[in-house]
């Protein structure tokens, strides 16, 4: 499709989401959130070719929340490769992403690395050899040279206000060392944790940075960032569970691989075209971006 018309597609879409009474609820639980206006809307379309269509608050920073697990979990696989699955799984959990109920079934191993649990198992193995401080300063690079872009910064005071309130976090962590799948003090992880959420972007920025996953695993230059093969399965986790309990829904209805944020943020792939950032805060009951969601639906019947 010509970029042209792309950009016309995005035009229609961000008019019509504009209009939308129904825009969800701010995520609450976290301080540096719920003070967030729902009448936002942005979105981002970084095609293969280059080419670039953005609508509406494109350029407004939002708090990435759980689609930093993407960036972590392909740093955690670089790290260890596939011996992560023997601590984490990779089936759709069907379970709210902060749940613990599977967690003692299945003896501390979390169902997959897009829900907390697996997400806190990806950041005990990020940390291994490093200082906390240290280990969040590699993701950051590692997202600011995904995106290209040297002005990407973690939102302190959102980090903050989580780890004041983060007790079912901590408690996920706690209850996976106990189980010995969470090797660091639980502090220093769930430290990390909280500061990977709190990076804050753009949809530009974000749907640059996603560029990896479309582009068979290397960026626009040719840098091969994961193999053709890491990408596809990234991909493919993502399609199975990037939206928690909700991801069989979202892949009927938008069908790519996506995942999302309760900042209200969605990053979605469709290989070999496209890298998509949407955002807009009001989130459904599955905690996933209710205008975001509709967004990349229309973008996908219309293309
Ligand atoms: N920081 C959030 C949490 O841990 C991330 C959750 C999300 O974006 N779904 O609860």
């Amino acid at each position: 499709m010509e970029p042209h018309a792309i950009q016309l597609i995005v035009d229609e879409i961000s008019a019509s989401t504009a209009a939308e009474q129904d825009r969800g609820a701010v995520a609450r639980y976290i301080p540096g959130l719920a003070s967030i206006s729902p009448d936002q809307f942005g979105m981002a379309v970084v095609g293969a070719d280059g080419s670039l269509a953005t609508g509406g608050d494109a350029k407004t920073s939002f708090s990435i929340q759980s689609i930093s697990k993407v960036f972590a979990l392909t740093m955690a696989l670089g790290k260890v490769g596939d011996q992560l699955w023997t601590r984490v799984g990779r089936e759709p959990s069907g379970n709210a992403f902060n749940s613990i109920v599977q967690l003692e079934a299945e003896h501390g191993i979390p169902r997959n690395p897009f829900i907390n649990a697996g997400a806190l198992v990806v950041a005990d193995v990020n940390l291994s050899g490093h200082m906390p401080r240290e280990s969040i300063g590699e993701l950051l690079r590692f997202v600011r040279y995904l995106a290209d872009d040297d002005s990407i910064a973690i939102d302190e005071s959102v980090a903050r206000g989580e780890a004041e309130t983060g007790y079912r976090n901590i408690a996920l962590a706690n209850y996976m060392r106990a189980f010995g799948n969470i090797r660091h003090a639980v502090e220093l992880v769930t430290g990390c944790y909280f500061h990977q959420c709190a990076i804050a972007m753009d949809c530009v920025q974000l749907a640059r940075a996603g560029r990896f996953l479309m582009l068979d695993g290397r960026q626009p230059d040719g840098g091969q960032v994961v193999s053709a093969r890491r990408a596809r399965r990234i991909n493919a986790l993502m399609l199975t569970c990037g939206h928690y309990d909700a991801s069989g829904d979202f892949a009927f209805r938008v069908g790519m691989p996506g995942k999302s944020g309760v900042g209200g943020g969605i990053l979605a792939v469709v290989p070999g075209k496209a890298s998509i950032a949407v955002w807009s805060p009001g989130l459904n009951e599955s905690g996933n971006s209710q205008l975001g969601t509709l967004a990349l639906e229309r973008l996908a019947e219309a293309t």
